[in-house]
């Protein structure tokens, strides 16, 4: 066991970008207390890190799905007026305390990440494509008048992070650490404007499965009603404001017996966006389609990565408008996301009637996950050096 300091002080390796001038208010400016801040910086420095070599944690690994395990460390980093984080550190994980007035709760600024960590056979952890989460933070920050930490800062957070809760990244193919960023206007505001300080805070959980359906195809509904997204709105972004809206018709949904919910653009209500937390992609002959990213879609790193994976495998791919009429009359259809992985749809009920999809022969879909699961477990070489090793 090897005893650390408390709260490791972190080098910063380059300046946080500053949001666009539109967002500094003069509320802003005048910025009065910093209780939470210091509650929060307390919280930390009363805290060691005490490193357990390579024990597993007391889990039934069988048994994982997609529920909340706490772990031993999170990692918070601050940022105050001078909009420049620093002096991040590793706590023991636990409540945080903000102020009643903290923008994050009363307007909602607030963005959140995922992504994961994985265990090989030969015992190495690795990460996914970590600085695509990185930049799409910062480009969530923006949209939300946030101070945001650079990729150095992003990557070595979620590193230390992994690395400190290592007894609870799963063994080889049992799952994975599902580590989850958080940036949030954590500093006071009354009048609605950007807070005056904010905290980025990276936790984890062990993960298996995210549906209970676990491998087995997913039926989604396609709700005619509640939009996930509107034009001009954040939904481009994974901003912690697209989620809460949703729960009813995730809610409505699974009471019918649904796994979960394909949204519909709001403007036609013809166009296929995306499903609560993830993509949608079709299939029909070689040609894979998946609605364009123009503002209302979250730009997915599975979605991406499943694009280079699908033209490697000789697929077409389009990124384009897609109606519903398309995906009734589509051969496959399946979701990707970091917390789903690929997951294959059995049927979409829309307005009433219910469209199967076959499942029974080999899928593009599952070619496409064993190629990307392939490339995490290092059986299949990463030419793009997607994965990135951490210990
Ligand atoms: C996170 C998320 C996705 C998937 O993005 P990945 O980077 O692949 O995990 C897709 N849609 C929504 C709405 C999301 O929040």
């Amino acid at each position: 066991m090897i005893q650390r300091s408390a709260c490791v002080f972190l080098r910063l390796l380059s300046r946080a970008p500053t949001p666009p001038s539109s967002c500094t208010s003069k509320a802003r400016a005048g910025y009065y207390g910093t209780q939470a801040t210091s509650s929060l910086r307390e919280a930390c420095e009363s805290s060691n890190y005490s490193r357990t070599d390579d024990e597993y944690a007391d889990v039934e690994w069988d048994n994982l799905g997609f529920g909340l395990v706490q772990t031993d460390y999170m990692y918070m980093m601050m940022c105050g007026r001078d909009e420049e984080f620093k002096q991040g550190q590793l706590s023991r994980y636990g409540n945080i305390e903000l102020s009643p007035s903290a923008g994050v709760l009363n307007y909602g600024q607030g963005l959140f990440e995922g992504t994961k960590a994985f265990r090989r056979e030969d015992g190495g952890l690795f990460l996914f494509r970590p600085q695509e989460n990185a930049i799409r933070m910062q480009i969530g920050a923006q949209r939300m008048c946030m101070p945001c930490p650079s990729a150095e800062q992003f990557l070595d957070a979620v590193k230390q992070t992994a690395l400190a809760n290592r007894r609870w990244i799963p063994p080889p193919g049992k799952g994975s650490l599902y580590i989850r960023p958080l940036l949030m206007g954590s500093g006071p505001v009354l009048g609605l404007a950007p807070a005056s300080e904010y905290t980025f805070l990276v936790y984890a959980s062990p993960v298996g499965n995210y549906f209970k359906e676990g491998i087995d195809a997913l039926n989604l509904y396609v709700e005619d009603e509640f939009h996930r997204a509107a034009r001009g709105g954040a939904g481009g972004v994974k901003s912690i404001t697209n989620y809460a809206p949703v729960l009813k018709a995730i809610a409505r949904a699974r009471d019918r017996g649904f796994s979960d919910v394909l949204y519909l653009d709001s403007v036609n209500k013809r166009n296929i966006e995306e499903v609560s937390s993830c993509n949608v992609f079709i299939v029909k002959g070689n040609i894979l389609s998946t609605p364009a990213t123009n503002g209302t879609i979250l730009a997915g790193v599975t979605r991406k990565s499943i694009i280079d994976i699908a033209h490697d495998l000789g697929y077409e791919v389009e990124e384009r408008s897609i109606s519903i009429e398309e995906l009734i009359n589509a051969d496959e259809v399946f979701c990707t996301g970091t917390a789903v992985g690929v997951a294959p749809v059995g049927s979409i009920t829309y307005k009433g009637n219910r469209i199967e999809y076959k499942t029974s022969t080999q899928l593009v879909s599952q070619k496409l996950y064993s190629r990307l699961t392939g490339i995490q477990r290092g059986i299949v070489k990463d030419d793009r050096g997607w994965v990135v090793e951490i210990d």
